[in-house]
């Protein structure tokens, strides 16, 4: 099953150095030269206006996820559903 060029043992080792003092054995994210810990991905938005932006386009998502039609799982609010049993009573 071949999926990707860029299969994980295809790609080469991290190296970065380790705080152990030895070279990272992870490896790369496809197309870069680090893995995932030492730079390779991002951490995601650190200011405030990216912040904001990050969260808005996650609100548009979702309202756009809600008013599909045919959607098979239905979300109710939480104190719409059935109250959960309390053990011992
Ligand atoms: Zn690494």
């Amino acid at each position: 099953m071949m999926r990707s060029p860029t299969r994980r043992k295809d790609r080469p080792r991290c190296g970065a150095k380790t705080r152990a003092g030895g070279a990272c054995l992870v490896r790369a994210e496809p197309g870069k030269a680090r893995c995932r810990f030492h730079g390779g991905l991002s951490t995601g938005p650190k200011t405030e206006a990216g912040r904001a932006r990050i969260a808005e386009a996650q609100r548009e998502r979702w309202r756009a996820y809600r008013e599909q039609p045919d959607r098979q799982r239905v979300s109710r609010p939480i104190h719409a559903r059935a109250p959960a049993r309390v053990m011992g009573s």
